[in-house]
Parts: C-alpha cells; sequence; structure tokens
C-alpha cells in the first residue's frame, strides 16, 4: 500500500475533489484527506495505474493549487478498501504552505447568481474555485468549523452539494445559500432599515445612484463608495474622511468602462481580470469620470469587481465605474466590525459574517511593462515567496514604520503578512502584532531563532521587536534600512553574488545618525558598502521639511545661495512656500544656524524640492504627495534640456543635487515647466546609474538593481535601465514584493540568515 504526501497550496482549492476524480478514472481504492497543512492520500490496491495517477496528480490539478512536492511510500496495509474515499481532515502533520489567498467569485457562480434558483441574487454564492479563504480562517486544517463561516450551519440542501464528490460544491468550506448563509443589511448611522433580504443591495445602489455615500463591507474589510461621473459626492467622501488630495481608488463595471477612461495594455487588462484582482494604476484617458478623484495626477488605481456583492450593485445601476476607497484612516487597520462602521455616520451595506483577517486590496503598477507591487495583499497573501538561501531557522521581520508587512522566513519559504499600515499609529502596531501570531500559527512555526528589525532607534516595529526577541528568547538583529531594501530585491531575484544596489526613497535611518534616501550600495545578504550618494543637504524643521517642500528646496540651495540670496529666491519662486514671512525667517535661522535641521540624501526629498520650485505642489496631504506630482507633471513635458551632474569622487562618489537645483531655478525662465519637471528626473536618474555603472564595472560586478519608494516613478527607472543595459549590464526591479517599504520585511528576514545565531 503507498502513502502520497502532497504539500503545497492544496487546501481550499478543491483539490480533494481533483483527487477523487482522478483516483476513481485509475481504478484506485483509498482515500485522500486533508492533513495538517498537506494532502494524504492512500492507495490501498495493486491492481491500478498508479503511475498514470502520479502524472495526472502533477499536470492536471486545479487552476489555483500550487504543488512544492510530492512524496511516495510503502507503508504497511492496515486496512482494506473496497472504493476509494473523502476522509474527515486530521490535525497532524506538518507541511509547507497551505491556503490559496481569496479568489474573486468564479464565471460559473455568477451565471449561477443571475439565473433563478436556490441562490438568485445571493451575494455570498461561492463554490469550491472561488471565494473568500485568508480573510475567514481561523485556523488549519482550512475546514468550515476552522473558518468564520462555522457561525453559519448549512441547510440541507447546502450539506447534500457538499457531500457529493461530483457537485462543484463538494468541500466547499464556506459555501451557503439565502436559507443558511450570511446577508447583507443597509444602516443609515446604526439605524437599520427595514428591507426585504432581496431588496437590501437593490436599495443600497438605488441611494448611491442618487450621490449618497455609501460604506460597504466586503470580503477583507470596508470601503466607501459612491459614484464617479459627478463631483459632488466625490467631494462629500473627500470632506467626510478629511482627504484633501490623496486619489481615491474606484472599481469599474468592466473593461470595456475602464477603456472609457483609462488606457490599457495587456498586461493590465490579464492583471485586472485574474482571479487576484488587484487594484492596478492606469494611465487616465479623457474626462468621464470626476477629477477630483485622483487630482493632479497623470494616473488613476482601477479594479474590477471581485465579490457578488460588487457585481449585484453594477446590476442596479448605470455607473461605468464607483469609487472605492478605503473607510479607514490613512495607515490605519481596515475596519472589520460593524460597531466601528456605524460610526462614519453615512448608509452602511454590512453583512453578519466575521472577518477574521483583515486584507487590503493588492495595488500593482506596470512599470515598462513590469507589473510591480505597491502593496501586496489581498489575492496573494498567504502565498509564500520561495527564496533559494540555505536557511533552517525561523526568521521573523518586522519591516520598518510605513507600509509595513511582517515576513516569516521558514526555510526557503518567505510568508509575507498582508499590509499592515503605519505603525507609528497605535491600531495598527496591534494589528502588525496580531498579524504575526497569524503567521506563526498559519505555519506551524514552533519558536523563532532570530528577529528582524530596522536600525533606527525609536520605530515602535523595533520596540515590538524587543518584546518578541525577549518572549521567543532569541536574537534581535537591526538592519540597515537601504541594504534591506536591495537585499529583498536580491531576495526575489534569488541573486547569489554581490550585486550594486540603488536605493532610492524618502527616508531611511542611515547608520550614521543621519537620514538616507538616495543610494548607491555594494551588497550581499550580509553587508554592505555605501558606494556613493546624493549630497547630503540640510532639511530645515526635520519632519516639516516633508509636509512643506518648499522648506527642502532652500534647504538644497542653501549649499550654493547665501541666507539674502535665499530669502529672494524664497519670495520670487516659492510663491506659496510658506505660510507667512515669519515662517521664511524661521527657516532661515534654522538653516543658518543648523538648529532642528537634520542632513538627509534622500532623492524622495530632492524630488519634493523641484516640485516646489517648479510650483508644482508645496504641501504634502498624502505619504508621496509631492514627488508623485511631479512625476505626473512631467509626464506631460519632454526630457529635452540636459542638465549637467556633478558627481564627486571623495570616500564615496557624490552626486551634487544643489548644482541640479540652481539649474532648474534657471531654466524656469526660458523653459516650460513641464519639460524641466522631465529634464531634472532623468538628469538625476542617470547620475545614480552613472554611479552605479562606475561601481559595477570596477568590482567586476554584472548586476545593478533598484528598490525603495522612488522606484515607482517608471521615467526614473526607465532611465536607469536604459543607461545601465547599454553599458551591458544587467538591471534589476521587484515584480514579488513592494519596491516601497511593504517589501523591506523580506530584505530584513534574509540579512538575518546570515548573522551567527548567538
Ligand atoms: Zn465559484
Ligand atoms: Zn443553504
Ligand atoms: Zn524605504
Amino acid at each position: 500500500m503507498k502513502r502520497v504526501t502532497v504539500k503545497g497550496i492544496v487546501q481550499g482549492v478543491g483539490f480533494r475533489p481533483f483527487v477523487y476524480r482522478i483516483a476513481k478514472e485509475h481504478g484506485i481504492k483509498g482515500y485522500v484527506k486533508n492533513a495538517g497543512n498537506s494532502v494524504e492520500i492512500v492507495v490501498a490496491n495493486e491492481d491500478c495505474d498508479f503511475e498514470r495517477f502520479l502524472r495526472d496528480l502533477r499536470s492536471k490539478s486545479p487552476p489555483l493549487a500550487k504543488i512544492y512536492s510530492i512524496d511516495v511510500e510503502e507503508v504497511r496495509k492496515e486496512e482494506e478498501y473496497d472504493d476509494f474515499y473523502v476522509l474527515k481532515s486530521s490535525v497532524e502533520g506538518s507541511g509547507e504552505s497551505i491556503l490559496p489567498p481569496d479568489v474573486a467569485i468564479c464565471e460559473e457562480c455568477l451565471r449561477e447568481m443571475f439565473e433563478k434558483g436556490r441562490r438568485y441574487l445571493y451575494p455570498f454564492i461561492v463554490c469550491m474555485n472561488c471565494g473568500p479563504r485568508f480573510t475567514i480562517i481561523e485556523d488549519l486544517p482550512y475546514d468550515r468549523e476552522n473558518t468564520t463561516m462555522r457561525d453559519f450551519p448549512m441547510c440541507r440542501l447546502c450539506e447534500e452539494e457538499y457531500n457529493d464528490p461530483m457537485d462543484r460544491r463538494f468541500r466547499a468550506e464556506p459555501t451557503c445559500c439565502w436559507d443558511c448563509g450570511p446577508r447583507y443589511f443597509l444602516y443609515h448611522g446604526k439605524e437599520k432599515l427595514d428591507l426585504k433580504p432581496e431588496e437590501v443591495i437593490k436599495e443600497s445602489a438605488k441611494l448611491l445612484a442618487e450621490g449618497e455615500i455609501l460604506a460597504i463591507k466586503g470580503i477583507g474589510g470596508t470601503h466607501l463608495a459612491t459614484i464617479t461621473t459627478e463631483d459632488e459626492p466625490v467631494l462629500k467622501i473627500r470632506k467626510l474622511r478629511r482627504r484633501k488630495n490623496k486619489p481615491f481608488a474606484i472599481m469599474a463595471r468592466d473593461l470595456q468602462a475602464i477603456e472609457s477612461f483609462a488606457f490599457l495594455s495587456e498586461v493590465e487588462k490579464e492583471l485586472l481580470t485574474s482571479f487576484r484582482r488587484p487594484i492596478v494604476v492606469l494611465k487616465k484617458k479623457g474626462e468621464v469620470l470626476s477629477k477630483y478623484i485622483a487630482p493632479n495626477l497623470h494616473n488613476i488605481g482601477v479594479m474590477l469587481p471581485y465579490a457578488g456583492v460588487h457585481y449585484l450593485l453594477f446590476y442596479y445601476i448605470e455607473e461605468p465605474a464607483l469609487v472605492m476607497t478605503s473607510a479607514n484612516a490613512p495607515g490605519e487597520p481596515m475596519f472589520i466590525e460593524n460597531e466601528e462602521i456605524f460610526t462614519l455616520k453615512c448608509y452602511a451595506l454590512v453583512h453578519n459574517r466575521r472577518i477574521k483577517n483583515r486584507c487590503d486590496d493588492s495595488v500593482i503598477k506596470v512599470i515598462n511593462g513590469k507589473p510591480t507591487f505597491i502593496r501586496r495583499s489581498r489575492g496573494y497573501v498567504p502565498e509564500a515567496i520561495e527564496v533559494s538561501v540555505d536557511n533552517r531557522e525561523n526568521i521573523l521581520a518586522l519591516g520598518a514604520e510605513e507600509m509595513v508587512t511582517a515576513c516569516l522566513l521558514k526555510g526557503n519559504k518567505a510568508f509575507l503578512s498582508q499590509h499592515i499600515g503605519d505603525t507609528s499609529k497605535l491600531k495598527t502596531l496591534e494589528f502588525l502584532e496580531d498579524a504575526v501570531y497569524n503567521l506563526i500559527r498559519m505555519n506551524k512555526v514552533e519558536g523563532i531563532d532570530k528577529i528582524a528589525v530596522d536600525l533606527h532607534p525609536y520605530f515602535n516595529t523595533v520596540k515590538l521587536g524587543e518584546k518578541l526577541a525577549s518572549k521567543f528568547n532569541c536574537k534581535l538583529i537591526r538592519c540597515q534600512h537601504h541594504h534591506a531594501h536591495i537585499v529583498s530585491l536580491m531576495a526575489e531575484h534569488n541573486i547569489k553574488e554581490k550585486i550594486v544596489g540603488i536605493a532610492i526613497d524618502g527616508f531611511g535611518y542611515g547608520g550614521d545618525k543621519t537620514w538616507w534616501g538616495g543610494e548607491v550600495l555594494l551588497c550581499d545578504y550580509g553587508n554592505y558598502k555605501r558606494m556613493g550618494s546624493l549630497a547630503y543637504s540640510p532639511m530645515p524643521g526635520g519632519d516639516l521639511a516633508t509636509r512643506f517642500p518648499a522648506r527642502a528646496t532652500l534647504g538644497i540651495l542653501s549649499k550654493i545661495y547665501s541666507i539674502e540670496e535665499l530669502k529672494e529666491i524664497a519670495k520670487k519662486h516659492l510663491i506659496n512656500g510658506f505660510r507667512n514671512e515669519r515662517e521664511l525667517e524661521l527657516v532661515l535661522m534654522q538653516i543658518e544656524r543648523g538648529f532642528n535641521t537634520p542632513i538627509s540624501t534622500s532623492l524622495g526629498r530632492v524630488l519634493d524640492a523641484i516640485s516646489a520650485l517648479l510650483n508644482v505642489c508645496y504641501e504634502r496631504t498624502y505619504e508621496g504627495e509631492p514627488a508623485m506630482r511631479l512625476e505626473s507633471f512631467a509626464f506631460h513635458g519632454k526630457a529635452k534640456l540636459s542638465f549637467d551632474m556633478k558627481i564627486e569622487k571623495r570616500e564615496r562618489y557624490t552626486i551634487d543635487t544643489a548644482y541640479l537645483l540652481k539649474q532648474v531655478l534657471e531654466a524656469k525662465e526660458e523653459h516650460d515647466f513641464k519639460d524641466i519637471a522631465a529634464s531634472a528626473q532623468i538628469a538625476i536618474a542617470n547620475a545614480l546609474a552613472e554611479v552605479a555603472t562606475m561601481v559595477a564595472k570596477k568590482k567586476k560586478i554584472s548586476t545593478i538593481g533598484v528598490s525603495g519608494g522612488v522606484a515607482y516613478n517608471e521615467a526614473i527607472v526607465s532611465a536607469m535601465r536604459k543607461k545601465i543595459e547599454e553599458e551591458g549590464l544587467k538591471f534589476i526591479t521587484h515584480t514579488k514584493v513592494p519596491c516601497g517599504d511593504g517589501g523591506i520585511s523580506l530584505g530584513q528576514a534574509l540579512m538575518a540568515v546570515f548573522v551567527a545565531k548567538k
């Protein structure tokens, strides 16, 4: 008798019904069951075609399944089987990965939802091939009693389907219907509207059509929705959530609707329609939608419906798209409790199924034809990222401060948590801690060997790391921010040798108590050497220079101009840069005396400074705003000015950013501001690429990569790619984890592998 153990993403993907079918085809007797986080198959008879069964197991497995390994062992026969059975799960057994991510409603369920029958217009319709997974699971193995669907005992008809191996709902754990499953309810504030179940969504759609704001509890959290073709409702959401300019994501009816307001490439179409259904950042076209959805930007985040409730809303409403922005405050966890949602004091479409693991929508931008994560969450988590280092430990990494994800590295599989957010907020920090324990539980990890955190002394993630290190009695490893960015890139490309990494972002603690963010590093997993950077510039007011970029402009220019000259420049070129004369005087004094004025090499701050200098943006109202608006502004210009970039070689290569800003300032007299913006971006990209190339050639290194939040700027990354590839070197970018700080935990975990345990 043979026992076959299949590891991988094999639970919750229709794997057992698939095994059942091929076992029957090949005359196999025995059973299949979920065991811990693998699937166990016993083949009890000899008179069957076992080899062909194995081949089919490997090659014909269901679309959502991903097999990591199949082990066959000969075991002693203990029982006779007269047929092939699907048995109840057992808890023991340990395996590799576990669940697939949440899956968008499938074509078959969608069709059924609009056909007269017992699930007619029922928003929670699912089958083995679709529906929530990660967001509802409480424990392993993946059985109904271990999900939040245990609150809804199946009715007789659902149970019959669930037990019928030939049915597409066979062992579909979240299956339900109007009679036994969860329901939607419509509220206004705390007050429940008296509606028949089948009228709830219809009535909600009517409210939307009338221009109301509707909070919608969905799969992984809660969105705020409204129509997109008129300004007033969009402005109403901005007011309600105090979001001045932050771009809203939208959900479009279908691809055709998207083509009426955005450009679509084949790659983007494929992403949008995949079962993962991420938000894809597209380039805008025409003026179909309200300009207040993504103000001052050339692109817009769009997704397609992924849950029954979304399709039903579009069924009742004529809009091409709906605003679908998260209802929580930026950086905080998504709302999952109805009580929380009611505090919004708007109409609320809520359901009574608990969301166990909140999960934000994933966001992807296609850069040079390559999908790049801005946020890796719903539809991707909890899938593992395979790395090729030799690691036998369990390593936990906690990210930096903003856009945090946690990472559990177990052997050569890295499990990244869902998007957590800004951990300077206490709620978010608590969410991080929960998510960490969830990673540990779901991956059946006993004990943690090392914990990796940022080098920053005061980040909340570092404090949490210290607490967990004493709890698990393990070593705490502090990782330099930009080194971690580059290592995350090396890890996802399985790079073994050294590379030259360009790490560009807004903010990262250097090894020398200064702020870094425009770095050229020579890296392997365990070590790095700082070979080049942008020049240090004073940032008067510290964090205030991030919020009000005109401060950064004066800080950088102060390396060339006197205080008196700076004053003139501010008055002529930074008209709205300061609230009043007094603020300007204070900033100049800070620059002069170095008071409350840290120094920084951040490329984010340089782009912000150019943004202010060209009157594009004087205040950052959301993360990255001045630089994002500069990118959009430059998108409409031509890089036809050639700015001269001074690169000095002292202890390392230093790129003179003050000199660039001086040229930008002077160009304002004669040139189109859009052309200046485009040219300045390219000049700085080329300078960084040049430094990286010089280092690579000198050190005989063949690969250069770019990481960090500024790597979302398509113009900058394209220019780097062109220059580096022209030199005959290989250029790599992120495809599996975000370039920004959402990917940093992967880098930290890998760095920790190379640090001694004690
Ligand atoms: Zn389905
Ligand atoms: Zn039912
Ligand atoms: Zn960073």
